[in-house]
């Protein structure tokens, strides 16, 4: 916890009382918890907290690669990134079941394609979606 406070602000950014009882709580959950989780979780401790406080800062975490946001159908998730470790998803488009798979499958090839159209690529993210091992078993 405390090597994540420390790089927010190696990024120069304070860490605010909001901000740390954000981050507490998506350390908290087993899982990765939805905004609407993670808001129950901070209003524990700060219950005047709205989810629009939340998304502000979890779309800020974000940005600084400390948080990832995982996308699904059924409402967005959200993981502590604890080593800031860049990876893709899988996610279960049934139950949601979400698991991190630790490779990459993006090369130089789209970043070569972007120059072409005069773009520079600064980031990218994207999930892979299917059906988990219990969800395909219950067919
Ligand atoms: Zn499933
Ligand atoms: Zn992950
Ligand atoms: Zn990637």
């Amino acid at each position: 916890m405390e090597k994540i406070l420390e790089q927010l602000r190696l990024k120069g950014y304070k860490v605010t009382p909001q901000r740390r009882a954000v981050l507490q709580a998506l350390n908290s959950f087993e899982y990765f918890p939805t905004a609407q989780e993670l808001l129950a979780e901070v209003r524990k401790t700060n219950p005047d907290v709205s989810l629009d406080t939340i998304y502000r800062n979890l779309s800020m975490l974000t940005e600084l690669g400390i948080v990832h946001e995982i996308h699904r159908t059924s409402g967005n998730v959200y993981e502590l990134a604890k080593d800031g470790h860049h990876h893709h998803h899988l996610v279960c488009t049934k139950c949601g079941r979400t698991e991190c798979i630790d490779i990459c499958p993006v090369t130089d090839i789209y970043k070569e394609e972007a120059e072409k159209k005069g773009f520079t690529i600064t980031g990218h993210m994207f999930e892979f979606y299917g059906l988990c091992s219990n969800c395909r078993e219950k067919k």
